[in-house]
């Protein structure tokens, strides 16, 4: 039997908010690691370009693409709403599947059990993925199975354009200014690194980049990359006797010298952090270790860092003619004090939700999104529901009747904003 929307506002949106989701999962957007330029591949233009024309048609007027791939647009206030309040997605997928011939096809009336997929061999099975099992009865899409399917965060996308439709076309409904910011290269770590956050003119911010209903994430790691290199001397081995200094045997020291059954990411959970070497490269002379290290407590992410460091410099000593540099840069910052810094933005997420009749879930993200950097930019940006799952896997998921949810929870917000108080 098929599933009950959480209200008739869910359901009117949610022809839209599919029809528009299928149409952008179709556009290859996956972004690139090694990034020359802003955005990191075409494909991303591709897309933006779609969504400008897609905001003209409904009727906003300055939707535009920014020179490093950004689109804005502002949906203006229907009443005397002080504040101006931003709705973010990004339009990149990422880099660790598949991510170009998107096909993506819709189980209506989703029946609970396991789903085969044509391509690539690729099961949904709710014995392993039991949040798709509470899904019976809705509408549920997926990926041929060789490729991701882009929820991630086109499902945002698609419901930030909706919900906007809805608004623009129902001038009834209360408003403050709406201002509309699609970011790339999010999956590679640099959504935000050239959002104009003064161009944009936001009190505040949302992006829409979670999964479950209810969640409202506004606590992410503090996040830092620590490379580690070494340099050894090479020296030909048939006289190596006594002057060989191997650096890639100095870097498997280090990582035999960390930390193993605790301090990393398999071993750690909720809000315990880690170091995680993630790349390791080199040869007798030379060697590389790089390194993330994750936690919520900024003092806590300093002994992580200092903890790479000093094993490294030990390593190193213990080795004459052994040389090491550490470096470590930081990468973004837990929003949460920023984000409590502005009381307002939550609790209005939380009133829309309820409003929906959805219970609020704010739980900590083991992982930064845009919002965490736009937080620190000035931009406090806590993050909602979408709907999708499986990330960044062939075996993503998204259910329709959870995203009609997430737009419709984006009206309740335009009408909860209007009402604030300056
Ligand atoms: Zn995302």
């Amino acid at each position: 039997m098929p599933a009950a929307y959480t209200s008739e506002l869910a359901e009117a949106l949610a022809a839209d908010v599919l029809d528009r989701f299928l149409r952008y999962v179709r556009v290859d957007t996956q972004s690139a690691r090694d990034r020359n330029g802003s955005p990191s591949t075409p494909g991303q233009l591709d897309l933006s370009r779609m969504l400008v024309d897609e905001l003209l048609a409904i009727g906003l007027e300055d939707a535009a693409l920014d020179d490093n791939g950004y689109v804005f647009a502002t949906l203006p206030a229907t009443g005397e709403a002080p504040h101006a309040v931003g709705l973010i997605a990004h339009v990149d997928v990422s880099p660790d599947a598949p991510g170009a011939g998107v096909e993506p096809i819709v189980h209506r009336d989703y029946d609970g059990g396991r789903v085969e997929l044509p391509r690539g061999g690729t099961v949904l099975d709710p014995a392993e993925m039991p949040v798709l099992a509470t899904k019976a009865g809705h509408d549920v899409v997926t990926s041929s199975g060789d490729t991701l399917l882009g929820a991630d965060d086109k499902a945002g996308v698609a419901e930030i354009v909706a919900a906007v439709a809805h608004l623009a076309a129902h001038p009834e409904l209360p408003r403050p200014t709406l201002k509309v910011g699609f970011t790339p290269d999010e999956e590679v770590g640099e959504g935000a690194s050239l959002f104009d956050v003064e161009r944009f003119g936001a009190v505040c911010a949302y992006t829409l980049d979670g999964s479950q209903p209810g969640e409202i994430q506004d606590e992410t790691f503090s996040g830092a990359e620590v490379t580690v290199v070494f340099e050894g001397v090479d020296i030909h081995t048939g006289w190596a006797k006594g002057k060989l200094v191997n650096a890639a045997r100095l870097a498997g020291r280090l990582l035999a010298e960390l930390p193993a059954d605790t301090l990393t990411p398999e071993t750690t959970e909720e809000r315990e952090g880690f170091v995680h070497p993630f790349e390791v490269g080199g040869d007798a002379g030379h060697a590389q270790v790089r390194f993330i290290a994750r936690d919520f407590d900024d003092a806590l992410l300093g002994e992580h860092i200092a903890l790479i460091r000093s094993t490294a410099e030990a390593v190193a000593r213990a080795e004459p003619g052994a040389r090491v540099t550490v470096s470590d840069r930081p990468q973004y910052p837990n929003m949460r004090r920023f984000v409590d810094a502005f009381p307002q933005v939550v609790d209005v997420a939380e009133r829309a939700i309820r409003a929906e009749g959805i219970e609020p879930v704010r739980e900590p993200i083991r992982g930064g999104t845009d919002g965490s950097k736009l937080s620190e930019m000035g931009l406090p940006t806590p993050n909602l529901f979408t709907g999708g799952h499986e990330y960044h896997s062939v075996r993503e998921w998204a259910s329709v009747h959870d995203m009609s949810s997430a737009a419709a929870v984006i009206v309740r917000l335009a009408g909860l904003w209007a009402e604030e108080p300056a």
